[in-house]
C-alpha cells in the first residue's frame, strides 16, 4: 500500500477586483478540510491576466481573509516551499510545459484569425453543433501554417480534444462521477499571442508542482474539469481530487451578484459586522455543525469539519440573517468593556477622527457639533424615504438614471480617488447636459443623508468604494428601482455615453 500524501489544498484567487465573499467562502472550506486531516493550506494568486490584475486588488485580498480570521501556510506574503506563489512570477514554467505538448503532438499552433474563428462557429451552429471548436475545424494545412509563421501572424497553443464522440467521466468528492460531453468541450488556448499562459494551463501546473491533492472550489468550474483532466493525462501526473462547492445565491436563488446584495468583504467589514460572524455564516452555506448549532467558531468548525456534511442545494446569502447572526455575537460574546473596544478598534479612534476632522471643523462652532456632521460616516445604509428626495428638482426618473449611470461608472473605478471619481460624475453630468451642482443634489442626500453636507467627494473617498455604491444602490431602491425593460433602455444608453 503505498502511504497517504499530506493533504495539500489551496485558494487561488484572481486579484481582478473587490474581495469577493464567495472567495472567502471557499478559502474557509478549504482551511477547514486541510486543518481537519493535518494538512497545509496554501495562497496562490492567479494573475495570468494582466489587463484586470491589479495589486491593489492582491492587497485587498490578503487583507481581507486575513481580517477574517483565515491563515494560510504558504502564500505570497508568508512565502513558502513551493513558491513562487504569484502566477505573474512563475511566467517562465508555463511555456515549457507547452512546449512539451506540442513536441507530443498533444497541443498545436493555432494561426486562426478572429474573423476565421467567428466564420467557423456561425458554420458549426449552422450545422447544428456545438460552438465548441476542435482541433479538425482549427488545424490548418502545413504550408499555410508555414507561411502564417513566416509572415509572423500571431498565433496561440491550443490543447487537443477528442473530437465529437463520448463523454469524460469526472469523479468528484460531493458529486459522485459526472459525465461531461466531449462535445462541448474546446480546444482550449494553452498559451495566448503575447507568451501568457491561461488559467488552465497555469493552475494545473501549478497545482501539480505545489503538490495540492484537493482542490475545492466553485462549482462553475466543473465544465473546466474535463480540460483540466486531459491535461494531466497528457502530462503523465496524478490529477488531485476534485471537490466542487455549491455557488452562494441571492435570496431570490440567482447566483451572488453585486447587482443584488454586496459582495466585498470590505463592504461587511465597513458596515460593522465581525469577522467572526460572518466565517460563521459562511460556515452555514451549505455546511451544518453535526449538532446543528448556528453559532459556532472557526476552531468548533475545524474540529468537527466533514466535507459530506456539504449539502448541494444553493446556500443562500441572505444579509438579514446574517445581521441576525451578527447580533448575536455582539450581546452573547461581549462585555461592554469588550464591546467599548471593538468600537474602538473599528471606527471610533484617533485614526478616523483625523480622516473626518479636515473636512468637519469648518463647520463646527462646539464640539457637539461633529457628531451630527460626521455620523454619516460611521453609519451603515441611511435612514432614508422617499420624501427625502422629495424637494429635488427635476423628474425622478432622471434622478435614478443619473443615480444608476454613476453607480455603474463607479463600479468599474479601480482608484478610489477624489480626482478620479470627480472625473466620472462630472463625464456622467456633462453628458446628461445637467449642471454640476444640479447633478450633485440627489447625491448628497443619497450618501451624506442631507444636502448640508461637506464635499460629497471627499465624502465618497472617506466612505470608500463599497459604502458609496451601496448607498447608491439604496437610494436607487427607494426612488422605486428600474424596470427590467427599463434598466435595457439604460445600459443602452449608458453604453452610448463618452468614456
Ligand atoms: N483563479 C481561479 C479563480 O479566480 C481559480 C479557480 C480554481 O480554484 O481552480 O477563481
Amino acid at each position: 500500500m503505498t502511504a497517504q500524501k499530506p493533504v495539500r489544498t489551496r485558494i487561488a484567487p484572481s486579484p481582478t477586483g473587490d474581495p469577493h465573499v464567495g472567495t472567502a467562502y471557499i478559502a474557509l472550506f478549504n482551511m477547514c478540510f486541510s486543518r481537519a486531516h493535518g494538512g497545509k493550506f496554501i495562497l496562490r494568486i492567479e494573475d495570468t491576466d494582466q489587463t484586470r490584475s491589479t495589486p491593489e486588488s492582491e492587497q485587498a485580498i490578503l487583507d481581507s481573509l486575513r481580517w477574517l480570521g483565515l491563515d494560510w501556510d504558504e502564500g505570497p506574503d508568508v512565502g513558502g516551499d513551493y513558491g513562487p506563489y504569484r502566477q505573474s512570477e512563475r511566467m517562465h514554467l508555463y511555456a515549457d510545459y507547452a512546449e512539451q505538448l506540442l513536441a507530443e503532438g498533444k497541443a498545436f499552433k493555432c494561426y486562426r484569425t478572429p474573423e476565421e474563428l467567428t466564420v467557423l462557429r456561425d458554420g458549426r451552429r449552422e450545422a447544428g453543433n456545438s460552438t465548441a471548436l476542435k482541433p479538425s475545424d482549427l488545424i490548418l494545412p502545413a504550408d499555410e501554417v508555414a507561411r502564417r509563421e513566416q509572415a509572423g501572424d500571431p498565433c496561440v497553443i491550443r490543447m487537443m480534444v477528442p473530437e465529437e464522440e463520448g463523454s469524460c467521466a469526472v469523479d468528484d468528492l460531493l458529486r459522485g462521477t459526472i459525465e461531461l460531453d466531449w462535445g462541448m468541450v474546446d480546444a482550449q488556448i494553452l498559451i495566448k499571442s503575447d507568451g501568457m499562459p491561461t488559467y488552465h494551463l497555469a493552475n494545473v501546473v501549478d497545482d501539480h508542482l505545489m503538490d495540492i491533492t484537493h482542490v475545492l472550489r466553485g462549482e462553475e468550474w466543473i465544465n473546466s474539469a474535463p480540460k483540466h483532466k486531459l491535461l494531466y493525462e497528457y502530462f503523465g501526473w496524478d490529477m488531485p481530487v476534485l471537490c466542487h462547492l455549491p455557488l452562494l445565491r441571492n435570496p431570490d436563488k440567482s447566483k451572488l451578484s453585486k447587482r443584488k446584495n454586496p459582495t466585498s468583504i470590505m463592504y461587511y467589514e465597513r458596515m460593522g459586522f465581525l469577522p467572526e460572524a460572518l466565517l460563521n455564516y459562511l460556515g452555514r452555506m451549505g455546511w451544518s455543525m453535526p449538532d446543528e448549532s448556528e453559532k459556532f467558531t472557526l476552531g468548533d468548525m475545524i474540529m468537527n469539519f466533514d466535507i459530506q456534511r456539504v449539502s448541494l442545494g444553493g446556500p443562500i446569502f441572505d444579509v438579514e440573517k446574517l445581521s441576525w447572526l451578527n447580533g448575536m455575537w455582539i450581546r452573547e460574546n461581549h462585555t461592554d468593556e469588550e464591546l467599548a473596544d471593538r468600537l474602538q478598534e473599528w471606527a471610533f479612534n484617533r485614526k478616523t477622527l483625523l480622516s473626518i476632522l479636515p473636512h468637519a471643523r469648518q463647520r463646527m462652532e462646539t464640539l457637539s457639533d461633529f457628531a451630527p456632521l460626521a455620523s454619516f460616516l460611521v453609519s451603515g445604509t441611511l435612514p432614508l424615504t422617499e420624501d427625502s428626495f422629495a424637494d429635488l428638482k427635476g423628474e425622478r426618473e432622471d434622478t435614478v438614471k443619473a443615480l444608476q449611470f454613476a453607480l455603474w461608472r463607479l463600479e468599474a473605478q479601480r482608484h478610489w480617488e477624489r480626482d478620479a471619481v470627480f472625473n466620472d460624475l462630472k463625464t456622467i453630468a456633462d453628458a446628461l447636459e445637467v449642471k454640476m451642482k444640479d447633478f450633485l443634489a440627489p447625491f448628497f442626500i443619497a450618501v451624506c443623508g442631507s444636502a448640508a453636507s461637506f464635499s460629497i467627494f471627499d465624502a465618497m473617498i472617506l466612505l470608500g468604494p463599497d459604502m458609496t455604491r451601496a448607498r447608491l444602490r439604496q437610494a436607487i431602491d427607494i426612488l422605486g428601482g428600474v424596470s427590467k425593460k427599463g434598466m435595457k433602455k439604460l445600459e443602452k444608453a449608458y453604453d452610448a455615453l463618452p468614456d
